[in-house]
């Protein structure tokens, strides 16, 4: 992928931030920030030795495969940057790494203060998040805290992946944009060590040091892949529901509680909130019955398209509507192999769905694609910065029009609060809680 030419990247950054004045200039740099990736030069890197690095949680989220970084950057490059300043007098934005030797946008040191480029434009300074204290602390296995239970966004949601692998790849039937059992082979070849399976044991010691030494963290994601013939011997929802319970016998309450797992039956969902789960994350990936059996043939089969919309509707009544929050892949509608080539269409239908959860209460979410050279869909340009725009124009217009409430389990919202930053969905919100 050749690097876009200089000043160009600049300019059309600088035109789309004009072009969407409706939204915060951060959302716009952030959303570019993820779909371009970052490089890092040497000396960031080297500061970044002393900084939280990133910890993989769970997908590489990199646009190229470890075996291809030049200079160790899977090693070296921190979780997330937050950048301020510049010409757009950014507030300070939350965004995390993706590997992009080829992006125009490069972390680097000018003046002794690290900085974030776009071509040769300085767009404020930079800063990585501290490494937490609990990460010093040694495990009974003698694996690391921030393999057993990561922190991201800031330091504001621990990362539990506790099964590393998903057995929609045993079939080829994995989601398409998704590299998850790949990652975990990459990571092995490359030395780091990777557990395939967390025990409740390690996650609970781990967790421990958390409790006992960290204020920052406000809530955790349980996940892993999806389980379809069991895993030692139980069921999905059994075996990500054994971690819930040990968690909240022994914290309860501690964190506010989050899973990512599929779209259950009721029954189900009930064992989950009995369990102590708060928020429910039944990712739909992607709009419409098409491109949902193109793009997530295994959850097609297993579940079907209009299984798992309803089952996510019917998952409210057990959590409430505002603990509903789904995930789709923002930008992957646009893929080359069976997407949309006009980033207006795309996003208008993609607002269909919006549509049909928010008007259940519902709220979908959005992860910014990261077209990972491992996933299915393999290499691909970035979609355009006006799709994101459209994008986040419309997520938000949709969300004031059903007069939806701030998602818990988020942190605060609005440019210089957000800490998701995967996307830029809580950058558009307002500050204040009401509204
Ligand atoms: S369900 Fe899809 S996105 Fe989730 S881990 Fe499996 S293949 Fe990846």
């Amino acid at each position: 992928m050749p690097r876009a030419q200089p000043i160009k990247a600049f300019q059309e950054l600088q035109d789309h931030v004009q072009l969407f004045c409706d939204l915060p200039a951060e959302a716009i740099v952030k959303q570019d920030v993820l779909r371009l990736g970052l490089r890092f030069s040497d000396a960031a890197m080297t500061i970044a030795a002393g900084f939280k690095p990133k910890d993989y949680f769970i997908f590489s989220f990199d646009l190229i495969e470890i075996k291809d970084m030049q200079a160790d950057e899977h090693l070296r490059v921190p979780e997330e940057i937050k950048v301020s300043g510049g010409p757009f007098s950014l507030k300070p934005t939350v965004i995390s790494v993706r590997i992009n030797p080829h992006s125009p946008y490069l972390v680097d040191v000018q003046d002794g203060q690290l900085c974030l480029l776009n071509d040769d434009v300085n767009l404020g300074e930079v800063t990585f998040h501290p490494i937490p204290p609990f990460y010093h602390e040694s495990l009974s296995t003698g694996k690391k805290m921030g393999e057993l239970a990561p922190v991201l966004e800031w330091g504001y949601l621990i990362y539990l992946t506790v099964y590393r692998m998903c057995q929609y790849f045993n079939r080829e039937e994995q989601c398409q944009f998704c590299d998850i059992n790949r990652n975990f082979i990459q990571q092995r070849k490359a030395g780091k060590p990777y557990t395939g399976i967390k025990s409740a044991d390690e996650i609970l010691e781990a967790l421990g040091h958390i409790d006992r030494m960290d204020q920052e963290a406000k809530a955790y994601t349980l996940t892993g892949g999806s389980i379809i013939t069991g895993l030692q011997g139980v069921a999905e929802v059994d075996f990500y529901c054994q971690y819930i319970e040990a968690i909240e016998a022994t914290f309860p309450g501690r964190w506010i509680a989050k899973a990512v797992v599929q779209a259950f039956e009721v029954g189900d969902c009930q064992r989950l909130k009995q369990a102590g789960l708060q928020i429910y994350h039944p990712n739909y990936e992607v709009w419409g019955d098409e491109l949902f059996r193109a793009i997530c043939p295994g959850k097609a089969r297993v579940i079907g398209f209009q299984s798992w919309i309803q089952r996510v509707a019917e998952s409210a009544s057990v959590f409430g509507p505002e603990n509903v929050i789904p995930n789709f892949v923002g930008g992957v509608e646009m893929n080359r192999v069976c997407g949309f080539s006009d980033p207006e269409r795309a996003v208008a239908h993609t607002t269909e769905g919006l549509d049909w959860f928010m008007s259940r209460g519902i709220m979908p979410r959005f992860t910014t694609w990261c077209p990972e050279p491992l996933a299915a869909l393999g290499p691909h340009p970035a979609p355009p910065l006006s799709y994101y725009g459209l994008l986040l124009r419309s997520w938000r217009e949709r969300f004031m029009h059903y007069g939806l409430r701030i998602p818990p389990g988020y942190g605060s919202p609005g440019a210089g609060n957000a800490v998701f930053s995967v996307s830029a969905f809580m950058d558009v919100l307002p500050c204040e809680e009401a509204h």
